[in-house]
């Protein structure tokens, strides 16, 4: 049984103290839900969240990390940093990491090696443009994506990631791809992930949804089969609306 996992991901928004008063508040208002319960801030947000929501189910996660340990890479974070502050998940591979910031499929697939390896688990984001979809090149497109990312995994760290088909179209534009439509790309990779990792992996991977979810739309997503959860990025930012979410409305 895969566990639902909803994620807040707040990409550059909220000073480290907004960050405080969001997870005191959302402790305070803490609904009843099934649901594993993940913001990620921006890095300098991290620590002092990590000690607003200490004892309570709030987790705590990272935008992105540094593949190295150390070095000469000025303005990065490595895995082994974010290891130590006891940070669970890591996303990587985001379309705006991928389009802004360069971000290959080989970089993709050594940073999530590196997280495996220090213990966390990476949330590997994939996606179509718009143009890709248009030309019915969706499907092969992310079926690229994910066996770039998971390349000489073993199937027993394979099942460990988290993946999260985000299409760029979709992306803060109000525009969710339909239930069905999301559901249709998830079982495809899905299928592509037995092809890659094999069965068991396969059916232990948790696929996330991402792209104008919303207290909305969310419950019609998380009903089917092979959605396990949602990223989110403007929706989690406000704590009602989070709410919303694990709540399903
Ligand atoms: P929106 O929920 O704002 O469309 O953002 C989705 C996203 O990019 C989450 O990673």
């Amino acid at each position: 049984m895969r566990q639902t996992l909803i994620a807040g991901n707040w990409k550059m928004n909220k000073t480290p103290d907004e960050g405080v008063d969001f997870i005191n508040e959302l402790k305070a208002n803490f609904p009843e839900t099934d649901a594993e319960v993940l913001i990620t801030p921006t890095a300098v947000g991290i620590q002092p969240m990590q000690v607003a929501a200490k004892g309570s189910d709030i987790q705590i996660g990272a935008q992105n990390s540094h593949f190295e340990n150390s070095g000469a890479f000025t303005g990065e974070i490595s895995p082994e940093t974010l290891s130590a502050m006891g940070v669970p998940y890591v996303i990587i591979g985001h379309s705006e990491r991928r389009e802004i910031f360069h971000e290959t499929d080989e970089d993709v697939n050594k940073k999530a090696k590196a997280i495996l390896d220090h213990g966390m688990t990476p949330i590997i984001c994939v996606g179509e443009s718009l143009e890709t979809r248009e030309e019915g090149k969706d499907q092969e497109w992310v079926a690229g994506q994910v066996k770039a990312a998971l390349k000489d995994l073993s199937s027993e760290d394979a099942a460990k990631v988290v993946i999260a088909y985000e299409p760029i179209w979709a992306i803060g534009t109000g525009k969710t791809a339909s239930a069905d439509d999301a559901e249709k790309m998830i079982a495809h990779i899905r299928d592509i992930l037995f092809e890659a990792v094999g069965e068991e992996a396969s059916q232990a991977i948790r696929i996330l949804y991402g792209g104008s979810v919303k207290p909305a739309n969310v419950a019609e997503l998380l009903e089917k089969e092979n959605i396990d959860g949602a990223l989110v990025g403007g929706a989690s930012l406000e704590v009602d609306s989070y709410i919303g979410l694990l709540t399903g409305g």
